[in-house]
């Protein structure tokens, strides 16, 4: 099958998009289950903080709302723009406004919606200055004006959480040309328990890729003892290939995978080769 070559800006900006939308649905899901939480348990998630100054809380709930971008970025095989993180600190920003919108919702005075009584900015600066202080669990009063100081503060904590989540969702490989995720291929591994023996394989099977032949290092890496398999070293030999341009990588990657799996990436060496001319 003829292999159409998509053009990069639509495909790069339908996956942006799409990252963005599946972010911004798990934020403000996020603030809403926060704040119908501090609205009836009376207990601030997002101003739980470490010594006044360390947002814990809202950097948690920046970070576990953003678990969207993840899902988002996975659905179709582009890398998003960086644009994207631009965003997702509106969209974490709006979440963060959003938690004070729901308890501001919800909240009655003498009968009567507070929405009524309040415009929502001045609700959300009455709640900062209304916030109760504690020190470990003794209440030591309401934060009067430094309530605001403690709101940026949260509110840092919030964008921080969010762009992280966001920033780690980004595919870490693929192709520079088109933005498209590299196809994997799995071609050999070898493994051992110390690490010299795989060292030398190592320098064989690169001597092998830089002289631009590919098909060696299969051979010479799957003699590198197979049955020291999830022991201590391991020696893998990938073909990353993008779809779109049909441009291909052959990478190996020398790791200790005990323990934990591929911890410590010790070497790596990878080549392109020439795109396929169709
Ligand atoms: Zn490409």
């Amino acid at each position: 099958m003829e292999n159409t070559v998509t053009s990069r800006p639509q495909t790069v900006f339908a996956a942006t998009v799409v990252a963005l939308l599946l972010g911004a649905v798990t934020n403000f899901v996020m603030a809403i289950l926060v704040g119908l939480f501090q609205k009836y348990s009376h207990i601030s998630v997002v101003g739980f903080t470490f010594f006044f100054v360390f947002p814990v809380g809202a950097f948690l709930c920046g970070l576990i709302g953003g678990i969207g971008y993840r899902f988002g970025a996975r659905i179709l095989p582009y890398r998003p723009s960086s644009i994207l993180l631009v965003f997702s600190l509106l969209i974490s920003l709006l979440s963060y406004l959003c938690v004070f919108f729901v308890s501001y919702k919800l909240t009655l005075f003498r009968g009567e919606p507070l929405s009524t009584v309040v415009s929502f900015p001045d609700y959300v600066l009455l709640s900062l200055r209304n916030t109760r202080t504690y020190i470990q669990t003794f209440e030591i009063g309401r934060a009067g004006s430094a309530g605001y100081l403690f709101g940026l503060i949260d509110l840092a904590g919030y964008l921080l959480g969010g762009i992280a989540a966001c920033a780690a969702a980004f595919p870490s490989e693929y192709c520079k040309k088109c933005h498209r995720v590299w196809n994997r291929y799995f071609l050999s591994a070898g493994y051992t328990v110390a690490l010299s023996p795989l060292e030398k394989v190592f320098h064989d099977a690169e001597v092998e890729i830089l002289a631009e032949r590919y098909d060696q290092p299969v051979s010479i890496i799957a003699g590198a003892g197979s049955k020291a398999r999830w022991t201590a070293y391991q020696l893998k030999y990938e073909l990353l290939n993008c779809s779109n341009c049909e441009y291909s990588r052959y990478q190996l990657s020398l790791s200790r995978i005990k323990p934990p799996p591929e911890k410590l990436l010790r070497r790596k060496v990878s080549k392109d080769t020439q795109p396929v001319n169709r």
